[in-house]
């Protein structure tokens, strides 16, 4: 089936094996997060340390990565260091397109290499590179120092900084400027493998089934796109541009929870204070949208500085979530976990939880060594800083929740977290959809696993009847139908993100975006397969249960689908969203209800008729 193939790597003993991605695989899993959780779950166990080198690591390209569609995407997958269950994180930028034309749509690395490495991957052939000289170098410059030694400015390189090396359990594997694979602790699994870096070079051939029909069809769909006022949005403001919305509804976290709204303090770190840095937009490879800002410090304490970013997740876990107003700090920051290869969301995480720990006498000077003030915007660059390089305060928090060891069991419940993964820059007490989405997402507390941000939207009740095949509330605050939403998203986000789309192009944000009808025949052109669109709901079904199947093994069931204590006690204080809180029972009627939709058990489980009709053995 086409040129597309799988490699086998074993660190351990510089050794590898290729196969062709077999067409049922394809047809079950599609590509990328699809296939990376197909074979992670041949290896899936809790026995399994996520350091000890029997963790698998993977690098799935997305079904339709490397030819005309949105996104051109790479999953990397294995067993979590940061939660300890399912770890997956998806990259966007132009590497998952050079690995798909160096021959290989998908990598499974196993073992550990006895001394640093890296993997080169050129045109079907594979060679193991000593790395001990990019040991210690930050993620920028590893990756020039690989382009240059491989005398190709054309190499694309995803690897770890300082942060993946010594194991901080959220650190996160980048390429390009700030493109990463940011959550769950990937870049912690290749530094525990001694694996640097994955650079990747090709000048294939990518076989494509219809390449006349696929110009003509991706011609289209792209006008379509561009023409959406979303797209529009999205290519002048960037991500950065929700901010100002989850702001004036008051779903924002601001200190750690604590509040939902930074009210008119929030200017400062609006799309349009960030246009005043920006030196145009950037995009991902093959995409029309040019979303990424890049942007140029000229005056203050950063004057000089410049990269790529922040994006709206960024700020919101960088500046209100640790109580930080200062526009500069926060791309300062974020430009820093850019370089040690840090998560910034997590980074943004942990730092409110020991600030909030510090407000309330949990912790002291004793265990911090400095002050930890919410809005210190002079002390965040540090935080991180040692966070990357596990020094004092910063070593205890590079161990994510088990930093509770250190600070004392009751601090675990100023943690706002989900299945062990901290919530991120958005507070859920407000819209339920997201809330639900936040509960049962199989990563742990995650946005990018259903969230239906188009809820916001309030569109006409019709209109998401159509979407959802089912009544649905567009009343934000309204718990009626929110289960089916959740589910649908879920089902349709493990399939966009098997096919290697960026989820912003998708009804995450549009009603307008491509649906099922459309992947499938974007699928006929590209690969020659014929998948309906109905048999595309099934294989987002089919993934969504193997990861739930991974986290059954794990003993995780109803009662991790759960909330932060905070969300179902503690009504928003003040701000737009007032009085906002989750009703338990509601709640558990969602999950009911949410539960009967994927034919899983009332526990959570997925059941054995389920499994036999999904094809899952
Ligand atoms: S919309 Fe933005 S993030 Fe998504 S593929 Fe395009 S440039 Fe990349």
């Amino acid at each position: 089936m086409l040129n597309r193939r799988m490699a086998f790597i074993n660190l351990s003993t510089a050794s590898y094996e290729i196969e062709p991605v077999p067409e049922e695989m394809r047809r079950s899993f599609l590509g990328g997060r699809g296939i990376n959780m197909h074979l992670l779950s041949r290896f899936y166990s809790t026995h399994v340390d996520p350091f000890s080198p029997g963790n698998p690591l993977l690098f799935g390209a997305g079904m339709l990565t490397g030819t005309l569609s949105f996104g051109s995407r790479v999953n990397i997958s294995a067993r979590s260091p940061e939660s300890d269950h399912l770890g997956d994180s998806s990259m966007g930028g132009d590497f998952g397109a050079e690995m798909v034309y160096s021959g290989f749509s998908h990598l499974l690395f196993q073992g550990r290499s006895d001394a640093p490495v890296y993997v080169f991957l050129k045109d079907n052939r594979i060679e193991f590179r000593d790395a001990r000289h990019l040991w210690g170098l930050d993620t920028l410059e590893t990756q020039k120092q690989i382009r240059s030694e491989l005398g190709d400015s054309r190499v694309q390189v995803a690897c770890i900084g300082q942060a993946g090396e010594k194991r901080v359990r959220f650190a996160s594997v980048r390429t390009g400027r700030k493109s990463a694979a940011g959550r769950t602790g990937m870049g912690a699994v290749m530094g525990s493998k001694n694996l640097k870096a994955v650079a990747v070079r090709g000048t294939q051939d990518l076989q494509v089934a219809d390449p006349q029909g696929l110009l003509e069809y991706y011609g289209d769909a792209q006008k379509k796109l561009v023409e959406t006022k979303w797209a529009k949005a999205l290519g002048r403001q960037g991500t950065p541009l929700l901010f100002k919305f989850a702001n004036a509804m008051g779903f924002l976290s601001y200190c750690n929870h604590q509040y939902t709204s930074v009210g008119e303090k929030g200017r400062a770190l609006e799309a349009e204070a960030l246009e005043a840095y920006s030196t145009g937009m950037l995009s991902c490879f093959g995409c029309p949208v040019h979303c990424r800002h890049r942007f140029s410090i000229e005056e203050g304490p950063y004057a000089g500085l410049s990269g790529e970013g922040p994006e709206y997740a960024s700020i919101g876990s960088l500046g209100p979530k640790i109580g930080n107003l200062d526009l500069q700090t926060v791309i300062h920051s974020t430009e820093l976990c850019n370089l040690y290869g840090l998560d910034t969301i997590s980074t943004g995480s942990y730092i409110a939880w020991a600030m909030e720990l510090f407000q309330r006498g949990i912790i002291d000077r004793k265990i911090t060594g400095i002050p930890l003030e919410w809005g210190d915007s002079k002390i965040v660059p540090e935080i991180v800083r040692r966070i990357a390089h596990r020094q004092g305060i910063g070593d205890v928090l590079a161990e994510g929740y088990r930093a509770a060891d250190a600070f004392g069991g009751s601090s675990l419940d100023y943690l706002p977290a989900v299945k062990r993964f901290p919530l991120e820059m958005t507070d859920e007490r407000l819209p339920k959809s997201f809330a639900l989405g936040m509960a049962t997402s199989t990563r742990g507390a995650c946005h990018m696993r259903s969230r239906p941000s188009i809820d916001v939207l309030g569109l006409p009740e019709e209109v998401l009847k159509k979407i959802y095949g089912g009544p649905v509330s567009n009343q934000l605050t309204s718990y009626e139908g929110k289960a089916r939403m959740v589910w649908w998203h879920e089902l349709h986000n493990a399939v966009t993100d098997s096919l290697g789309f960026c989820r912003f192009l998708t009804v995450f944000s549009s009603p307008h975006a491509p649906q099922y009808e459309d992947f499938s025949r974007w699928i006929r052109l590209n690969t020659g397969l014929s998948l309906t669109p109905e048999g595309l709901r099934i294989a987002g079904e089919r993934i969504y249960t193997l990861e739930r199947v991974m986290l059954a093994g794990d003993g995780l069931s109803r009662e991790d689908d759960t909330l932060p204590r905070r969300y179902f006690d503690e009504p928003v204080g003040e701000g737009p969203a007032m009085g906002s809180v989750i009703d338990a029972k509601e709640f558990q009627n969602m999950l009911d209800e949410y539960y009967r939709l994927h034919g899983w058990s009332r526990q959570g489980i997925p059941t054995k008729k389920m499994l036999v009709k999904l094809g899952i053995g």
